[in-house]
């Protein structure tokens, strides 16, 4: 695996993965562009995720909601009113950092003063994040008074009262730009499944439990962007939202968390570097009854890849109408504009209720990183130098198998590589690539480096001309294995089983 994220944000760059956004006007922050080897991998891993969460199930619809949303969505779902992190500005060097965050990079005796001063267990960080935004202007002394280092800088710093920041990004539609036009960039894909399980619902007659599963942008303004594309803000999340009997919930979730973490696994994640987190009670999120974090060993860190939240009845209890007809259990805004019943007719007894959700919830960008981080090896040759693989499962690769032609120079063998090259992505597997860059042992190990899993060589054997003079090798092709770097002489008519074997799900 990497052991650096610069060592792969060097490799993402020099291969064609993945850029800084807008880099050529010096780059917008928190912001990154999929290049031509990132699109497929990234294409790919949702890819595998709609199959598995979408067309092997019978429980599950897909969606795609709008990015663009209503106000109301975003106010009744509580986003308005909480969906913000604590900020804090150093006065001297003008930084401004996430509370939390900075607090995690401080050395011990800076954190020990800072939970003396404002009377918190110690050890408990989020406790002593919720106590000093209850007394901000003690808050921001007590940074000063402990020394608190500025990570820009190094020094301690002159600390303000820390607030809290909305990160949701707002955009006005039509001509005018007023509080009627207001209207945000969705901050998660799931409020776009809960405002829409009505139309579902009687689109399809699902029956309890049934799920909705939709990919898609999300957009948060973070206070800092940081560790490539692990936090940015511009994202994509995978998420499902799945509806059960309320009784039913704690079993369910159990469900999902084992079923994530068996499809991360099948992704090609090592079970050691993931890290499954049940979030103590002072942790959980107003609405939550339990949540799972799934962690995962970043190069940068022991962070979430994952949350899988037991959200109870609270997001179409938000969003329904006839809330008091309905017996939620969840404390919610009294909803004075829906126009939905969100809620399911038990068809035994005929009685009306909302169901709960379970959310499995994943980042598709920290899935790539995860992928890439993972999949990262440096080798030593026997030869003594070093090669560098990408050893993806090779249904997510990017390339599924590079065409070579042996020479540039040869009409016949050219000519040859491009018809099987052809013939090859007829099957659908993928991007099959014609390579004719460099010599031979360049494209191996260009292709090494990307993950491709299969190098194929037309050389003179494949058009019939032999060095013994015979013909017995025409239209076969060598097969190069990535890991291994064996290879094995297949006739042409072979590779389209041996393809098919290799990349099937
Ligand atoms: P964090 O605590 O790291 O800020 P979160 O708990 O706010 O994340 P959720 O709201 O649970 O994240 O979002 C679900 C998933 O969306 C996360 O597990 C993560 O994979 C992804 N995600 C959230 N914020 C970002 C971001 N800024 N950049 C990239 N992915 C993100």
């Amino acid at each position: 695996p990497a052991s650096s994220l610069d060592e792969l944000v060097a490799l993402c760059k020099r291969r064609g993965f993945i850029f800084q956004g807008s880099e050529i006007y010096g780059g917008l922050q928190g912001t990154y562009d999929y290049g031509p080897l990132g699109v497929e991998l990234k294409n790919n891993l949702k890819q595998a995720w709609w199959r598995r969460n979408v067309y092997e199930r019978d429980d599950m619809e897909g969606l795609d909601a709008s990015v663009l949303t209503h106000r109301l969505v975003l106010y009744y779902s509580g986003h308005e009113a909480t969906f913000a992190d604590p900020m804090v500005d150093n006065r001297i060097s003008k930084k401004r950092y996430r509370l939390d965050h900075l607090l995690k990079e401080q050395p011990e005796g800076v954190l020990g003063r800072l939970y003396r001063a404002m009377e918190v267990e110690e050890g408990n960080l989020h406790a002593l994040v919720q106590a000093m935004m209850q007394a901000p202007e003690r808050a921001g002394g007590a940074m000063t008074a402990a020394g608190v280092l500025d990570p820009a800088t190094g020094e301690p710093g002159d600390w303000t009262p820390p607030r809290y920041f909305n990160m949701m990004f707002k955009t006005y539609v039509g001509p005018v730009e007023d509080e009627a036009s207001l209207a945000y960039l969705r901050p998660e894909t799931a409020q776009g499944i809960f405002v829409n399980f009505k139309n579902v619902l009687d689109s399809t007659s699902r029956k309890l439990p049934f799920g909705i599963a939709q990919i898609g942008k999300a957009f948060r303004n973070e206070i800092t962007p940081r560790n490539f594309i692990f936090r940015v803000r511009e994202f994509e999340q995978m998420e499902i939202e799945y509806f059960v009997r309320p009784g039913e919930d704690e079993y369910w979730h159990r469900y999902w968390v084992e079923e994530r973490l068996r499809w991360w696994q099948e992704m090609g994640l090592s079970r050691e570097n993931l890290v499954p987190y049940q979030q103590p009670p002072e942790e959980l999120a107003h609405y939550a009854k339990a949540t799972v974090d799934i962690l995962y060993r970043f190069p940068h860190g022991l962070e979430e890849l994952e949350g899988i939240a037991n959200r109870t009845d609270f997001d179409l209890g938000s969003h329904t109408k006839d809330q008091e007809e309905l017996g939620i259990t969840a404390r919610v805004l009294k909803n004075e504009h829906s126009t939905a019943r969100l809620a399911y007719r038990d068809p035994d007894t005929g009685k009306w209720f909302v169901p709960y959700v379970i959310e499995p919830s994943a980042g598709v960008d920290r899935g790539v990183l995860a992928l890439l981080a993972e999949a990262f090896t440096r080798e030593e040759l026997p030869n003594g130098e070093e090669r560098i693989v990408l050893k993806l499962k090779p249904q997510l690769a990017p390339i599924k198998a590079a065409v070579i032609p042996l020479v540039k120079n040869r009409p016949e063998i050219t000519g040859y590589a491009k018809a099987l090259k052809a013939r090859l992505q007829a099957l659908g597997l993928g991007r099959i690539l014609y390579e004719d860059t460099g010599n031979i042992g360049k494209a191996y190990r260009r292709h090494d480096e990307v993950g491709t899993p299969f190098a194929i060589t037309v050389d003179y054997d494949t058009i019939g001309q032999s060095k013994d003079g015979t013909t017995r090798l025409k239209d076969t092709v060598t097969v190069r294995d990535r890991d291994t770097m064996e290879q094995i002489r297949l006739h042409v008519d072979e590779l389209e089983g041996f393809l098919r074997e290799k990349l099937r799900w």
